[in-house]
């Protein structure tokens, strides 16, 4: 294995990885031939599950006939229209249009950056204030990291962004006191439908209508940051729909292309788009080289076709009900502290003495990839797990836990 390869979010100096090298649904299988069942889609992206013909079809015949043309002014490409009118038709927000990026840190630096454009536009240059929730991840580009509710991610990089706050995660009540004390500053809310990287944590009962009106009555956007929650883990195409909100923006990435090839983006609502519009010929001075890549976009049409055509959505919630059933039995067994969740997300929370690394590791060895967060171990199989294989993951996690 390589020394040179510098790895994400890992010990500098770990030595020792797996090497996954094939698969195929649920399973994948490492350099040494031992297969696994995937129990979170990688990193919580590949819904459809690996080595969908489909998808690979649709990469090769548009990679084969123009892998991509940039859509900076004056070009497009069909691919990328095609995937924007079929999002906006998906998305919960009203009268949307689709922005492009390369991933869920890009989509969630330019959804800040629109909003803040939005009120500057609008002449309210004095909204620049973006709200956060503790636990919340939103990547780990300059504003996403100044965004994090993740102390640990955010230390030792130097100064981040100005004019960012984070608030305590559960907490209307907090939220409030800060709209009634900054509520002028405010240029948005970005917050998570269910928080992913920060511990699998679902919102308490009626916080998304509350920040909805918050946000309405105070004048501020808000931003759901749907990267793990967007096509389909919730069982709807977007997370917020499960708790009845409509955003003005919605950021996404991951599952849009099950992570076949990178590909975020940014749904804009029309109270972002009013401003933003209302000049003619007002140059939009913000993108991406990859903004609306050609063969990423074909990508993403094909998975939305699979997510259709296999009902997914449905599949996802019967999928969720079977892994909450049987993690609730190793919680029911004392192997762990509890279970939280919602659709087909869920974390086993972590007894004090138990290590969650440990856990992983030791699942691991039993073929089953989990992953260990704060406190807890989180389950995000692909939409495409047979009944068997998620009882198998059930079955050796709690073997791992028991030992
Ligand atoms: N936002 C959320 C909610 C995420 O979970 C992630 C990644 O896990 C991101 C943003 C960043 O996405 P990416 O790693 O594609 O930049």
């Amino acid at each position: 294995m390589s020394t040179r390869f510098l790895h994400p979010f890992t010990s500098t100096t770990r030595t020792d990885f797996v090497d996954g090298v094939r698969g195929e649904g649920a399973l994948v299988w490492d350099a040494d031939g031992r297969d696994y069942v995937d129990a979170m889609s990688a990193l919580w992206f590949a819904n459809l599950g690996y080595g969908r013909r489909e998808v690979v079809e649709a990469i090769s015949d548009q990679a084969g006939r123009l892998h991509t043309y940039h859509c900076f002014d004056p070009f497009t490409n069909g691919p990328a229209d095609d995937l924007a009118d079929r999002i906006a038709g998906l998305a919960p927000v009203d009268d949307p249009r689709v922005f492009f990026t390369g991933s869920g840190s890009e989509a969630v630096d330019t959804a800040i950056k629109l909003a803040r454009a939005a009120h500057h536009r609008a002449g309210r240059p004095h909204r620049q204030l973006v709200v956060s929730r503790s636990s919340g991840y939103h990547g780990t580009n300059l504003g996403g990291t100044s965004a994090q509710g993740l102390p640990l991610n955010q230390a030792g990089w130097g100064d981040l962004a100005p004019h960012f706050v984070s608030v305590p995660g559960d907490d209307v009540e907090a939220m409030s006191v800060l709209f009634a004390e900054r509520g002028e500053q405010i240029a948005a809310v970005i917050s998570e439908p269910v928080q992913g990287a920060g511990g699998v944590i679902p919102p308490v009962e009626g916080y998304w209508p509350a920040l909805r009106r918050l946000c309405d009555d105070h004048g501020a956007l808000l931003i759901a940051d749907e990267v793990i929650c967007g096509f389909g883990r919730l069982g709807s195409w977007f997370g917020v729909e499960r708790f009845g909100v409509r955003p003005d923006l919605i950021t996404f990435a991951k599952a849009v292309t099950s992570g076949y090839v990178p590909l975020g983006g940014v749904v804009v609502g029309a109270s972002v788009r009013g401003p933003l519009e209302a000049e003619p010929d007002h140059l939009l001075r913000t993108g991406y080289t990859y903004s609306g890549h050609a063969t990423a976009c074909a990508a993403a049409m094909a998975c939305i076709d699979v997510t259709e055509s296999e009902s997914l959505l449905a599949r996802a919630d019967e999928l969720g009900e079977r892994l909450r059933a049987g993690l609730a039995t190793s919680v029911d067994d004392g192997l762990f502290a509890g279970l939280r969740g919602t659709g087909f997300l869920w974390a086993l929370e972590t007894h004090d003495d138990q290590v969650p690394a440990v856990v992983r590791d030791r699942a691991l060895e039993g073929g089953v990839i989990v992953r260990p967060l704060p406190g807890a171990v989180a389950f995000c199989p692909p939409l495409v797990t047979t009944d068997e294989q998620l009882d198998r993951v059930v079955d050796t996690v709690a073997t791992a836990a028991r030992r």
